[in-house]
């Protein structure tokens, strides 16, 4: 069986480094709030190119406590509206109606799977302050509009970047693209912890010291109270982990990249719709035209897709699923409700949004793991091509 995602095989491959990092954290007796959340915080924080990076408990609360500290320092109030893509997964939309804000949703464009730039401005009333963009699958969503938007009706703009770590928009990175950004270091993500973690990326001063406050209980000095806060603090192990693993992050898309640079160039199914990417200029980009080699680029590229997740699109997708399961290649689908579809969201259950919907209803995740053989891509493609 070719597995999805061999996150034993990902995690053995970092060692003896990973289990000496966690005995470096069980000798030192300090568990939380020490040095190597510092230190992952900082590194992370240079890596992203932001001047802070505040490590919380997991990717969710990175988001919502950006909202959090937005409704505290009162730059937004309860009920007000934040444009997000209806095409996501729900804790994007979670963070938001958290913090009684009012998500409005805006369709994909069918090529990119990311929010469709120009559909939003219709969408902006008097009462939105902020825009979260998704860089859905690990696929950059920035685009010209978007920024031209944000700037002409003083819009916060909030990144959900727990699916691209390490992408590039032009010479900056996601998560660092806009005021502020929420990462997830869930273990199946690009960087991944043992368990859950998260950070906030932000230049801003002021945010990111309410932020910080906020997620230790509100507090700064022990035992007194600034805010109603929360317990949302990384690990001293996760952060331990997350810095062993955080140097090979740009190797490890770099072989995502080429994994999806081979997929795309060898699938040949006339039923499969493959992904597309585009440019920094937001004009399509078909990878598998034969200039987009990456032979020839040098390691150092700088991706503005890092493939958190490969994903094709067919009519029969059930179909192909089950025939490729039978053939021992395990796949996933990412998602197969929309938001606006959930029991959890049943005041947008009467909301229409048939690209998001036709979306969920064709979309199939093909294994993608930095750790895959050649001989399992072609096994892949061989039995993808059969169907
Ligand atoms: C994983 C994920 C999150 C949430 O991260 P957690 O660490 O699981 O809380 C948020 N948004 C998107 C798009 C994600 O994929």
């Amino acid at each position: 069986m070719i597995k999805f995602l061999d996150l034993k095989a990902i995690n053995d491959s970092f060692e003896p480094e990973l289990s000496c990092a966690i005995q470096r954290v069980v000798d030192s007796g300090w568990y939380l709030l020490g040095n190597e959340v510092k230190l992952f915080e900082q590194e992370y924080a240079q890596f992203i190119g932001t001047k802070h990076c505040i490590g919380v408990a997991n990717g969710l609360d990175a988001l919502r406590l950006i909202f959090k500290a937005y409704l505290e320092l009162g730059l937004m109030n309860e009920g007000d509206e934040i444009i997000v893509p209806a095409n996501t997964f729900i804790a994007s939309i979670l963070a938001i109606t958290d913090n009684r804000l009012e998500p409005v949703l805006i369709e994909p464009d069918i090529n990119t799977y990311d929010i469709d730039p120009f559909k939003i401005e219709e969408k902006i009333t008097s009462r939105t302050k902020g825009m979260m963009i998704v860089h859905l699958y690990g696929q950059n969503a920035m685009h010209p509009e978007i920024k031209r938007l944000t700037k002409k009706y003083n819009l916060k703009l909030i990144e959900d970047n727990a699916q691209a770590q390490g992408c590039y928009f032009g010479d900056k990175r996601t998560g660092s693209l806009g005021d502020a950004a929420g990462n997830s270091f869930y273990p199946g993500k690009n960087l991944g912890g043992l368990g859950d973690a998260g950070a906030v990326t932000t230049d801003d001063d002021e945010l990111a010291d309410v932020i910080r406050t906020i997620a230790n209980y509100g507090s700064k000095v022990k035992y007194q109270n600034l805010y109603k806060g929360l317990n949302s603090r990384l690990d001293e192990i996760q952060a331990a982990i997350l810095r062993v693993k955080l140097p090979r992050l740009d190797y490890d898309n770099q072989r995502r990249h080429m994994i999806a640079q081979y997929y795309l160039d060898h699938i040949t199914n006339p039923g499969i719709i493959l992904p597309q990417t585009r440019n920094v200029k937001g004009e399509m980009l078909n990878m598998a035209q034969p200039n987009q080699v990456l032979s020839s680029l040098p390691l150092a590229l700088r991706l503005d897709h890092v493939w958190h997740l490969f994903v094709i699109r067919h009519k029969r997708r059930d179909d192909l699923q089950k025939y490729l399961t039978e053939n021992d290649v395990q796949t996933l689908i990412h998602y197969p409700t929309p938001p606006h579809r959930q029991a959890a969201y049943k005041e947008l259950n009467t909301l229409n949004f048939p690209i998001t919907e036709q979306i969920h209803r064709e979309v199939l995740s093909l294994p993608i793991s930095p750790l895959l053989t050649d001989l399992e891509i072609e096994e892949v493609v061989g039995s993808i091509n059969d169907f």
